[in-house]
């Protein structure tokens, strides 16, 4: 039985070890919501979009008091509206699919919360306010799941 003894970890094959895993080099919050505090959040498939609106410092403010949840806020709801997105935009709605206004949406909202970032610049939005424009703006024969999200949000906070 060859038994090593030294004291640095060498490379032991894990078996099946709980998930318990902290900030050991893994994406503990990819695939939960142990993140989130606000109960609004999804469980998303990459690291960046894993955060809650309670952990946006910018958010902070509306906190305090009266709101969970940013998706509460109805600033944030404005935003998201179609009315509102079709004004900024100056289009009408038969010229919009779903993908133009959820980009829209949180192209809206990163500014909101960011300030304008200019073109290149991109911060991930809570997974609450991705669920709620995608909720808001569904995509019919999608799954949101993968790349695919991940070029709908790069997309959504980018300049096109
Ligand atoms: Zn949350
Ligand atoms: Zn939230």
């Amino acid at each position: 039985m060859a038994h090593s003894h030294s004291g640095t970890d060498g490379g032991s094959a894990q078996l099946s070890m709980p998930a318990e895993t902290d900030h050991s080099g893994a994406a503990p919050r990819v695939g939960n919501t142990s993140w989130c505090s606000c109960e609004n959040c999804v469980p998303m498939p990459s690291l960046l979009e894993s955060f809650c609106c309670r952990e946006e410092d910018k958010l902070k403010k509306y906190f305090i008091g009266r709101y969970s949840c940013i998706t509460q806020v109805n600033e944030l709801l404005q935003l998201c509206s179609e009315e509102k997105i079709l004004e900024n935009t100056g289009r009408n709605v038969e010229q919009v699919t779903n993908m133009f206004m959820r980009r829209a949406a949180y192209r809206n909202i990163s500014d909101w919360i960011h300030g304008s970032l200019g073109s290149g610049n991109r911060i991930p939005l809570p997974s609450c306010v991705v669920q709620l424009v995608r909720r808001r703006y569904p995509e019919p024969d999608a799954n949101y799941m993968g790349f695919q999200n991940r070029t709908e949000m790069a997309e959504g906070v980018a300049d096109d």
